[in-house]
């Protein structure tokens, strides 16, 4: 459990899995094996487990605690998912509700559920599986999703295509529609408390990446348009999990080159902990100081 401050909001990382997840050369498609081995110490070469040869991920929530609301961002993987293509997850049992509660957060103390965008590993504990059926884990939660993303996934739950983000889809996001509980919003969304949208789109058509505002200080929640740290020794790398790996790499690029600029503090969906941290520029390419 870490807790970090962005001014006056309190910030907890609930991590459901932290360990080695996919090998480089599956995820990066472009994936060269020399560019990793002639920077050793970068942080994203260090972040490929040794013993498997695996990339280290994590998998994570943020609870922003604002003063006035509980937001949860990105809600990881969930239990019990069908999750066949991905056996790692498969009808997972984590302890991830209690680990929330160490945080101190009760599953209905939760005011809104925000999504970066609605992959299978960012959805799944919107829903928990109660007699049988997906309900809402967060019964008191508004559940906050762009408009445009939720369309495209719409679209790929309809034509039946066999992906885990369909399972997801049907499992962890339809059960809170039909409570009533969603919200659909523009790209530019912003809540009162200081969060706002960013769009981001690439990785999937309506990603977003999260704003947050306190106190004089800011901090960007990146979720997936940086995946690893080796993304920023080559900004050119979209991943396997891209919708449009083309247009994932000009919105990764643009905001490599604008936050390393900035100074601006990351919390990225998929970091190993301790996960906050700044891009720098180094030499041709950028790396990443963890705080
Ligand atoms: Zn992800």
């Amino acid at each position: 459990m870490q807790i970090t401050r962005i001014g006056d909001f309190e910030v907890h990382q609930v991590a459901e899995y932290e360990g080695p997840f996919i090998a480089p050369e599956t995820f990066f498609p472009d994936f060269d094996r020399a560019a990793v081995e002639a920077n050793p110490q970068h942080p994203g070469a260090r972040l490929i487990d040794r013993a498997s040869g695996n990339l280290l991920f994590s998998f994570h929530s943020f609870v922003v605690k604002t003063g006035h609301h509980t937001i949860l961002i990105d809600s990881c993987l969930g239990n019990d998912k069908e999750r066949p293509t991905r056996p790692q997850f498969h009808r997972l049992r984590s302890s991830y509700i209690a680990d929330l509660g160490r945080a101190g957060v009760n599953t209905e103390d939760v005011d809104y559920v925000m999504c970066t965008h609605l992959h299978w590993d960012h959805v799944g504990w919107n829903t928990r599986l109660e007699n049988g059926r997906w309900v809402p884990t967060f019964p008191n939660a508004r559940y906050v999703m762009g408009r445009r993303e939720f369309a495209h996934w719409e679209g790929v739950y309809r034509n039946g295509e066999d992906s885990p983000h369909r399972l997801a889809f049907e499992d962890s996001v339809l059960p809170v529609v039909r409570t009533g509980q969603s919200v659909l919003v523009d790209d530019d969304y912003a809540l009162e408390d200081g969060l706002w949208f960013e769009s981001a789109p690439g990785h999937t058509p309506g990603n977003v990446v999260i704003h947050a505002r306190s106190g004089g200080e800011t901090a960007v929640f990146s979720g997936d348009v940086i995946h690893h740290p080796l993304q920023l020794l080559k900004p050119e790398w979209s991943t396997l999990a891209c919708t449009d790996p083309a247009l994932s790499r000009q919105t990764r690029t643009r905001l490599i080159e604008e936050h390393a600029e900035r100074g601006t503090r990351l919390l990225p969906a998929h970091f190993p902990s301790p996960t906050a941290g700044r891009i720098m520029r180094e030499g041709t390419a950028y790396t990443y100081a963890f705080e």
